[in-house]
């Protein structure tokens, strides 16, 4: 899987750094982007963003990045 490491800056304490792993539409698999869109999971774009840490400054996790990255609209 190719992907570009990024780095963004943790939406709950912005002190703390999150590296995120960015997938572009172009290398996800197509059979997977038709799958997505059938379900019910709600889906801008093919672009995948992985949060590849939590964050060390005020301790959230994983799981809460993504979620509220999500609602901010930055994935
Ligand atoms: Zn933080």
């Amino acid at each position: 899987m190719r992907g570009q490491y990024e780095e963004l800056s943790c939406p709950f304490c912005d002190k703390g750094r999150i590296s995120v792993l960015y997938i572009p539409s172009a290398v996800s698999i197509k059979q997977t982007r038709s799958r997505v869109i059938r379900g019910n999971r709600k889906v801008k774009s093919s672009e995948e963003w992985l949060v590849q840490s939590g964050c060390n400054v005020c301790g959230k996790s994983q799981d809460e990045f993504e979620k509220k990255l999500r609602e901010n609209g930055i994935i």
